[in-house]
């Protein structure tokens, strides 16, 4: 086993699927203990875990719905009470629903306004207001999205949920620097997991996007993963208030169809 993050605590919001399962079971594969979240697949969250614990590490399943603060609140206070610490935050979690603008609900909004926005934003202040009480510096990193810059029709909700993590990370970069806390951003193209599930079972769709894609494939969840190790890493210790594109090239490429 790695040691790159040997005694560090980290948190993984969404870690029972996709992107934020392989993110928890890298970190831990580098030595840091996990606090695995999920919100309605303890049978994914488990299996996290048991990958956890296969590489040597220790992990802890809660279920917290990022969208309410109680929960998010809990998630720190787990990590403390039963890991004794809490370095690194991935504030992962993500839902998208997808409709013309003109046909967005409240429900829809708020569904992914409160996820992928107001759960990370509540859910880093109580990560940080813990490092900041114990004088400790800590990472957080947001695993935003290309759309966090570029345009997505039909997914406005989305965009702009994503679009707002862009400025959080990088008004926290300015805030908590003088605390030792660095916030960046990852932002995933294409990336096969099951929130892509539709794309992925309809092949015109994919080939469409492929051919957008300069690297020719989607990404892999792994792929966001060692990107992710390496910002929450002693290596990257002077980044912070970035964002780090991973799309195979799609950013420079990209035609709506
Ligand atoms: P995924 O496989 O659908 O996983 C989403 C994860 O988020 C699941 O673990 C889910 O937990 C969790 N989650 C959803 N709502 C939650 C809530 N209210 N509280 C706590 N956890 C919640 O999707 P993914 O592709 O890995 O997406 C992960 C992140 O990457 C998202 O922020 C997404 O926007 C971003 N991203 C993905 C892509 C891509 O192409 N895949 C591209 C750019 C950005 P349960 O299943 O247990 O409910």
């Amino acid at each position: 086993m790695s040691s790159r993050l040997a005694g560090k605590v980290a948190i993984v919001t969404g870690s029972s699927s996709g992107i934020g399962q392989a993110i928890a079971i890298r970190l831990a594969s580098e030595g840091a203990n996990i606090v695995v979240d999920y919100r309605s697949h303890p049978e994914g969250a488990d299996e996290t875990k048991i990958q956890i614990e296969a590489a040597g590490s220790k992990a802890i399943v809660v279920q917290a719905d990022v969208s309410k603060i109680a929960d998010t609140q809990n998630l720190i206070d787990q990590a403390y009470s039963q890991l004794g610490r809490c370095d690194i935050l991935v504030n992962n979690a993500g839902v998208e629903k997808s409709a013309p603008f003109w046909e967005v609900t409240e429900a829809d909004y708020d569904t992914v306004l409160d996820v992928n926005l107001k759960g990370a934003f509540f859910l880093t202040q109580a990560f940080v207001r813990r490092l900041r009480d114990s004088k400790q510096p800590g990472r957080i990193i947001n695993i935003s999205s290309v759309h966090e810059d570029m345009a997505f029709p039909n997914f406005s909700s989305y965009c702009a949920s994503k679009g707002g993590i862009r400025m959080l990370m990088r008004n926290l970069s300015v805030e908590l620097g003088p605390l030792g806390i660095t916030v960046n951003n990852i932002a995933p193209g294409a990336i096969a997991t099951p929130i892509n599930k539709s794309l992925l079972n309809d092949k015109p769709k994919l080939d469409a996007l492929l051919r957008n894609v300069p690297l020719g494939r989607m990404g892999t969840p792994e792929d966001v993963a060692s990107l992710t190790v390496f910002l929450a890493s002693d290596e990257a210790s002077y980044i912070t208030g970035s964002t780090y594109v991973i799309d195979g090239g799609l950013m420079r490429n990209y035609h709506e169809q």
